[in-house]
């Protein structure tokens, strides 16, 4: 259940009440809001005089949920926005990994070419094997914030666990959790924290319950801006990395209230198949696409095979304008 508390409620008595009935309390734009669980129905007689509107919910999907807040929150980004009442979609694009100075600074160029606003690039990797590249650490952030002041671009970067969390909500624009850490608290929690928007990714083995939970998780430490990511779910299939779950983004679109963008790289896993992917998530009206580019993408150090040069990315991108045009979509 989530209650608006009357206006006139000081923040000790907000505060005693919630824990009265064992709820949250959240204060936003001035407004006390308790928040119990979804098995909670009825309004507790305590709370009766003093409260001014309640919803019931019938999973604990409550402050994502479009029968709450119906509206797609607006999440600024820069000089733009996603959400709200705009047709924006954002091209957020950039390698799976910093590697060094001059790849960064080389796909800088190739995103301003193309008149991209946000760079995205790992600098903690979160990797299935040990042996492998696992991120330049704050080196990396140190070159993603340099990047930022010379191109003038703003930086997504993940927060892989909470060794780093600090250092990375201080250096990045926006933070991303990754599909491997949905679920970590620690993560969950720091981001709802903080005040940039968050990149929340889906787990590839969790369903879309769980995933919304996590973003309530978010929200309910404070931090409403929120972004849901759908990048492949595991299924039976394998001669694609993953499954692109599309059913699962229009029940998205359809109950939750958060901007969604989808990342067709990880979910296809091959160059080949991207640009037919992310046609195919314009088509759908979504709020943005990530796609993972490399200035040259076989010596890439992670994710080779699914990034794109700038010649395909440059390709892809021209041919998602019409479509987001049809649709009425701008591509910011
Ligand atoms: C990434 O974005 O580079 C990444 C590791 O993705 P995911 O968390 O979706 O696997
Ligand atoms: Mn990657």
């Amino acid at each position: 259940m989530i209650i608006h508390l009357a206006k006139n409620i000081s923040t000790a008595r907000a505060q005693e009440f919630a824990e009265s009935i064992g709820a949250l309390c959240l204060e936003q734009s001035k407004q006390f809001v308790l928040i119990t669980n979804h098995t909670v129905k009825q309004l507790p007689n305590s709370l009766k005089d003093l409260t001014l509107q309640y919803w019931t919910f019938d999973t604990d999907m409550q402050l994502s949920s479009r029968q709450y807040v119906a509206n797609t929150h607006r999440i600024n980004i820069g000089d733009t926005y996603i959400g709200g009442d705009c047709k924006n979609q954002i091209m957020i694009a950039g390698p799976c990994a910093v590697e060094s100075r001059e790849q960064i600074e080389q796909s800088c160029q190739m995103l301003k070419q193309q008149g991209i606003r946000v760079l995205r690039a790992g600098c903690y990797k979160p990797r299935t094997s040990p042996y492998t590249f696992r991120g330049m650490g704050e080196d990396g952030l140190k070159l993603l914030a340099e990047m930022r002041e010379k191109y003038g671009l703003l930086i997504a970067t993940e927060m892989r666990d909470a060794s780093h969390a600090d250092k990375v909500i201080e250096y990045t624009d926006i933070i991303q959790i990754g599909a491997k850490s949905m679920y970590d608290h620690g993560l969950l929690t720091a981001a709802g924290h903080s005040s940039k928007p968050v990149i929340l990714k889906r787990g590839f083995g969790t369903t879309l319950q769980e995933f919304v939970n996590c973003a309530d998780f978010i929200m309910s430490c404070g931090n409403q801006q929120v972004i849901l990511c759908e990048r492949g779910i595991r299924t039976f299939e394998t001669n694609t990395r993953f499954t692109l779950d599309l059913c699962g983004v229009a029940w998205l679109k359809e109950h939750c209230n958060l901007p969604i963008i989808l990342d067709p790289s990880h979910a296809m896993g091959y160059a080949y198949g991207i640009a037919d992917l992310a046609r195919a998530c314009t088509a759908m009206g979504i709020d943005g696409l990530l796609i993972e580019t490399h200035p040259t993408p076989i010596c890439a150090k992670s994710d080779a095979p699914q990034q794109l040069d700038n010649m395909q990315f440059s390709k892809l991108y021209q041919s998602l304008q019409p479509i987001a045009k049809a649709i009425g979509k701008n591509l910011v």
